[in-house]
């Protein structure tokens, strides 16, 4: 224990792992009925996930999550080709290829009881031509001498074909094994064992009451203590209750002993609020509400958004905005936080105690909004309905279209959008707003990237 009742603890390091890459795509092609959708499901471990075809029906192409051998990926059904339409070789030919495009492995499905067929032959035509890997699927091979049969579809070139009944199960393991194999180098789920005090930065400019909402924290310093004994911290970090609950803050040696403060210029100042900001999970970016918005505000600020940390910002003094003063922060507010309308805003008063505890709910709302995770199937469902409603405009007779999307990390929610092409920024925009709108991520970025097809 030192001056002030600061203890000094180590914990581990619990830095999060996120993939940093999209989950790689398994698109699953062939003709009508040689059961696809019972594959999906499959894969997926749902029965009756898929919706029912209806004969001579195109499915719409429809993402769904899945995992095998601690590994997540998302499987496109990418429905039938119509079996009867006029131009058949066209209909495959598109197919495949919105297949080839948006997948990472293709997993071309043929009839082990049937064989190969001349519309097979067609597809595997149209496959060959992309570098993408093909798995050649022998399905309803429901027993033995099937299996032995599927041999001779070797023929089509893809390879050794693999025996699998979707209906039954059989080799379905095999095929995974096969697929996991097949799929671009990526760090597989980590597992998070139980977790320490979220990592908190308390940032902001000098004099804006730093220091004196911590020695507000510092009081309830001996409970803390107790309750985590054994974990290890930082030096330079502190174990804080706020709220009722313990809480990391990173870097706060300087705003402890005051020392640093005097002796640190901007630039180092600014170096050490870059890091701790990029040591937490979540940033309460302090302001002092009495002053203007200054440009060393924004700074700090951009720096929370650029390291894509979730952001509380919390207006300081408080007890000094009288009416007057409110008026013109409204308006600050409106002007230079425009571009961050998400970051949660908390009034409070170091000096007096307003709202300290407050903080703690900000915080979770921040943190929960950083780590959401949205099921694939219900990002597309949402995208269905909005392309619909409206679909990107047409630039020189041409209109991308966006296939689907899918969420390819948390902390802070990171999506991917496959499309036909570039999409105007305008309209990314737009699809980032009334994702917003429908999910929330309140106190948290997001980033949306569009991954074209080649
Ligand atoms: P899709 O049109 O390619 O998606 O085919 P479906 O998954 O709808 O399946 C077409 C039919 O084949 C359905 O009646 C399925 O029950 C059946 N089916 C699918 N997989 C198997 C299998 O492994 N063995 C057998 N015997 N039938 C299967
Ligand atoms: P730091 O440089 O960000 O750590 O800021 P300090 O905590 O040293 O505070 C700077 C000055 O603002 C000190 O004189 C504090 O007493 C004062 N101060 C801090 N918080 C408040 C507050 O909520 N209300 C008022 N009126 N003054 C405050």
């Amino acid at each position: 224990s030192e001056p002030g009742g600061w203890v000094e603890l180590r914990e581990p390091d619990l830095a999060t792992e996120e993939p940093t890459g999209p989950q790689p795509v398994v698109a699953v092609v062939g003709r009508p009925n040689v059961g696809k959708s019972t594959l999906v499901n499959r894969i997926i471990g749902r029965r009756q996930a898929v919706v029912e075809d209806v004969p001579g029906v195109t499915r719409d192409r429809v993402p769904y999550d899945a995992q095998w051998a601690g590994r997540a990926f998302t499987v496109v059904d990418t429905g039938g080709w119509e079996p009867d339409a006029k131009d058949r070789a066209a209909a495959i030919a598109a197919q495949a290829e919105t297949a080839v495009a948006t997948a990472d492995v293709v997993l071309f499905v043929v009839d082990a009881m049937v064989g190969s067929t001349d519309v097979d032959e067609a597809a595997v035509k149209m496959l060959r031509r992309s570098a993408k890997p093909v798995i050649l699927v022998a399905n309803k091979a429901d027993n033995t001498s099937i299996e032995m049969e599927s041999t001779s579809l070797w023929s089509l070139g893809l390879g050794e074909p693999i025996p699998v009944s979707a209906l039954h199960g059989r080799g379905s393991g095999d095929l995974l094994d096969a697929i996991m194999e097949a799929l671009p180098e990526a760090p597989a789920i980590v597992e998070h064992g139980p977790r320490g005090p979220r990592r908190v930065a308390l940032v902001g400019r000098p004099n804006v009451g730093k220091s004196s909402l911590l020695n507000r924290f510092s009081g309830e310093q001996r409970a803390v203590v107790d309750s985590v004994a054994g974990t290890t911290v930082d030096p330079v970090d502190s174990l804080v209750q706020i709220g009722g609950e313990t809480w990391h803050l990173v870097d706060t040696a300087g705003l402890r002993k005051r020392v640093g403060k005097a002796s640190g210029t901007e630039y180092y100042a600014s170096l050490r609020t870059a890091s701790a900001i990029e040591a937490a999970e979540v940033a309460v970016v302090l302001l002092d509400a009495s002053e203007p918005i200054s440009e060393q505000d924004q700074r700090i600020l951009s720096m929370v958004t650029e390291a894509g940390r979730a952001l509380v910002i919390a207006f300081n003094k408080w007890d000094l905005v009288d009416a007057d003063r409110r008026y013109y922060l409204d308006k600050e507010i409106d002007r230079e936080l425009r571009r961050i309308p998400w970051a949660i805003r908390l009034n409070l008063s170091a000096l007096t105690g307003r709202a300290v505890d407050k903080l703690a709910s900000s915080l979770h709302t921040a943190l929960d909004s950083w780590e959401t995770r949205i099921p694939t199937s219900r990002l597309n469902q949402w995208l269905t309905a909005l392309v619909q409603a409206t679909p990107h405009p047409v630039r020189g007779g041409r209109a991308p279209r966006i296939l689907f999307a899918t969420q390819a990390g948390a902390a802070p929610p990171r999506f991917v959008l496959f499309t036909t092409g570039p999409l105007d920024a305008g309209y990314q925009r737009f699809v980032e707003r009334k994702l917003r709108e429908e999910f929330g991520f309140e106190g948290s970025p997001i980033e949306i990237s569009v991954r074209p097809r080649k």
